[in-house]
């Protein structure tokens, strides 16, 4: 199976799971290069509801995200990806004190 990075549209085995609200996972979308609009459109898929309404949804979810190491690298702010598959892939965490 081969997937594509969500930032770059390469192909790439490598993913970093993000557990978080809304608004937080639509910032780290948008901290990986992906434009404002269609990072909430994207959240608002995960979430099951209006793009204008991600940011009130608190509640933390999963989203495992299939991005490759040079999209990571060039953002600069999060863990390497690691291969899809491995038993404990890097979760990336919503910090609690984070608005
Ligand atoms: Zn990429």
């Amino acid at each position: 199976m081969e997937a594509k990075c969500t930032i770059c549209g390469k192909p790439t085995d490598t993913l970093l799971c993000l557990q978080g609200g809304g608004k937080w996972l639509t910032g780290v979308l948008m901290a990986l290069g992906i434009s404002p609009g269609d990072a909430k459109y994207m959240i608002g898929n995960l979430l099951d509801c209006e793009p204008d309404e991600v940011f009130s949804h608190q509640k933390y979810e999963d989203l495992p995200l299939i991005v490759c190491a040079d999209c990571i690298k060039k953002s600069g702010k999060f863990p390497p990806p690691e291969p899809a598959g491995i038993p404990n892939p890097t979760v990336l965490v919503q910090p609690a004190d984070w608005h």
